[in-house]
């Protein structure tokens, strides 16, 4: 990893340079104060998404859902819980994409739901169908 590393804030999309040491010590926002490793998943929008993905040093891993999609629920208890085995290493969120509609163009998604990791601006890879979360965590922890 290099010494020092770009993370886009989840809740203001603000572009934060810090230390790579810096991540294990619950790095926050240098302008709205949110944390940059927060603990759980966290729902972002298409545009939040879309800088992080372009300016991140660090992969992001994003469950793309929707309320209407029953595995989607199933999914997300276990990207949830598959997030607490990985925290440090990537960031892992999720993007509802009723709420976003452009995005399911944007990522060529074509069902839900669709677990997509970023990482150097562009997709590294891509898996399609809810998993129980020890091989969400094992397919991040592969990348
Ligand atoms: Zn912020």
């Amino acid at each position: 990893m290099p010494h020092s590393m770009q993370l886009t804030c989840l809740s203001c999309s603000h572009l934060n340079r810090l230390s790579t040491a810096a991540l294990n010590r619950a790095p926050s926002c240098i302008l709205c104060g949110d944390m940059l490793m927060p603990d759980g998943v966290r729902e972002v929008d298409l545009s939040t998404l879309e800088r992080a993905v372009r300016r991140d040093t660090l992969p992001i891993v994003v469950d793309f859902w929707a309320p209407w999609c029953r595995p989607c629920a199933t999914m997300q208890t276990q990207f949830a819980s598959a997030a607490q085995a990985v925290h440090g290493r990537v960031r892992m969120v999720r993007l509802n994409t009723e709420a976003s509609p452009a995005t399911e163009w944007r990522f060529r998604i074509q069902g839900l739901p669709t677990m997509i990791a970023f990482h150097g601006g562009r997709e590294a890879a891509r898996h399609v169908g809810a998993e129980p979360s020890e091989r969400i965590a094992a397919w991040v922890g592969a990348l």
